[in-house]
C-alpha cells in the first residue's frame, strides 16, 4: 500500500514538473523570439542624468537591479549616466538606433524631433502627477505616446514624476506682470516661450552652470526642480526669494524608452518584468520626491531662512493666458502636437471637474 502511494506521489510530481517546463504555446512572445527561456540577456541603459544624480540616476540604477532580481538574473542591464557612453541628449538616438537597448530621461528633451512629446513630460499649466498617471495608464495617453515614438522604433514607459515643481529663485520680488519684463531667467522649453511673451528673456543653461550664473548676476532668476534638488544645488545662497507654484512644470513625467526590436527579442515574462518594474519605479520616484521635498523645504525656511512667496494671482492669470497662446501656436505648426493637445486638454478638463468635488473639496473640509 505504502509502495503504491509513493508511486502515485512520484507520478504526480513528474506530471507537475513536466507541465511547468513545457513551453507555453499560447504565448505570443514565443512566436517572435528564438531565444530559449534560459537565455541571459545583457543590455545597456543610457540616461540623461549626471552620475550619481539622486532620485533620477539612482532610480534608473535601482530599476536595473530590480529587473535583474525579478528575472532571476536572465536580464542584466548595465546603466551609464549621461556622457559615460553617449552624451546625455543623445539618449533618444542611441536607443532608437539600437546602439543600446534602453534609456531613461524625460520626453520634453526631444521636443526638437517630436514636439508633441512635451505633453508626455510637462507643459505649463498642464496636469499634476496624479492626473498624468491617470491619463497615461487609463485615459489613452500612453497609446498616444507609443504612436509618437513608433517611427523611432521606441517603446516609452512612464518612469518617474517630480511632482509639482517650484516656481524658482528670484533676487527681486514679482508683484505684478510688469516685474517679468526684462527678467533674465533660466527656464527651458515651453515655459521659456511663455516668459518671453510676458516680456522676459529665457536663458538656456545646463544644470552645472545655473548656480554661478545666478550668483554672479548673469541671470536674475532661475527655476530648477523642487526643494530637495534646489537645496542640493545651493540656490538659496544665490537668491533671496523662493516662489511657488511651478506653473511651468506641474508634474514632470520621466520616461523609460526601450528599443522595440530589442523588446521583441525578450520572452514574454521578461517583457512583463520590464513593464511592471518600470511602473514601480514610476511610483517610487514620485513618492520619494514628495517625502524629500517636504523635509528639504523645512530646512530651507527654518535653517537657511529662505523667504517663501506665492506668485500673485494676477501674474499667474496672465501666465496662464499666455500659455494658451503658446500652446495654440505650437498646435498650428504641428499636426501631431494638435492631436495630442486636444486629447490632453479634454482629460485635464474632465479631471479638474472631478477634482473640484474630490480633492479640492476635501482640502477645504480640512480647513474648517
Ligand atoms: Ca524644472
Amino acid at each position: 500500500m505504502k509502495k503504491y502511494l509513493i508511486i502515485i506521489v512520484l507520478c504526480t510530481l513528474t506530471f507537475i514538473i513536466g507541465y511547468k517546463l513545457k513551453p507555453n504555446n499560447n504565448n505570443p512572445a514565443s512566436e517572435t523570439t528564438t531565444s530559449s527561456p534560459t537565455k541571459t540577456f545583457h543590455w545597456k541603459m543610457v540616461t540623461t542624468w549626471p552620475p550619481n544624480f539622486p532620485i533620477f540616476q539612482t532610480g534608473a540604477e535601482q530599476l536595473a537591479k530590480d529587473i535583474e532580481t525579478m528575472s532571476g538574473g536572465r536580464l542584466k542591464i548595465k546603466v551609464y549616466a549621461g556622457g559615460e557612453l553617449v552624451p546625455a541628449l543623445e539618449t533618444f538616438d542611441a536607443v532608437s538606433q539600437n546602439a543600446v537597448q534602453m534609456g531613461h530621461g524625460a520626453a520634453y528633451y526631444w521636443a526638437g524631433k517630436v514636439p508633441a512629446a512635451q505633453f508626455m513630460s510637462a507643459v505649463p499649466y498642464g496636469m499634476t502627477a496624479k492626473a498624468m498617471n491617470s491619463w497615461l495608464y487609463n485615459g489613452g495617453g500612453l497609446e498616444l505616446w507609443r504612436e509618437l515614438y513608433k517611427p523611432f522604433n521606441l517603446i516609452p514607459f512612464p518612469a518617474g514624476n517630480s511632482g509639482v515643481q517650484m516656481g524658482g529663485w528670484f533676487n527681486k520680488k514679482i508683484e505684478s506682470v510688469a516685474d517679468l519684463k526684462g527678467l533674465k531667467m533660466r527656464i527651458p522649453g515651453l515655459g521659456g516661450k511663455v516668459l518671453s511673451k510676458a516680456g522676459g528673456t529665457p536663458i538656456l543653461l545646463a544644470g552645472g552652470e545655473v548656480y554661478t550664473a545666478l550668483e554672479r548676476g548673469n541671470i536674475d532668476a532661475t527655476e530648477w526642480a523642487g526643494p530637495f534638488h534646489d537645496k542640493r544645488l545651493g540656490l538659496y545662497r544665490a537668491a533671496k526669494y523662493y516662489y511657488y507654484p511651478g506653473w511651468h512644470e506641474p508634474g514632470t513625467t520621466l520616461e523609460l524608452i526601450v528599443n522595440s526590436k530589442a523588446f521583441a527579442q525578450l520572452p514574454k515574462d521578461l517583457q512583463k518584468i520590464v513593464e511592471i518594474a518600470t511602473q514601480s519605479l514610476n511610483q517610487r520616484i514620485y513618492t520619494t520626491f514628495e517625502a524629500l521635498n517636504i523635509k528639504a523645504l523645512k530646512e530651507l525656511t527654518e535653517k537657511h531662512h529662505v523667504e517663501l512667496l506665492e506668485f500673485p494671482p494676477e501674474v499667474l492669470k496672465e501666465l496662464r493666458h499666455l500659455t494658451t497662446e503658446v500652446l495654440n501656436e505650437e498646435a498650428a505648426k504641428d499636426a501631431s502636437f494638435k492631436k495630442v493637445y486636444e486629447a490632453y486638454k479634454k482629460f485635464q478638463a474632465d479631471n479638474a471637474q472631478w477634482n473640484v468635488i474630490s480633492e479640492d473639496a476635501y482640502s477645504r473640509a480640512l480647513e474648517q
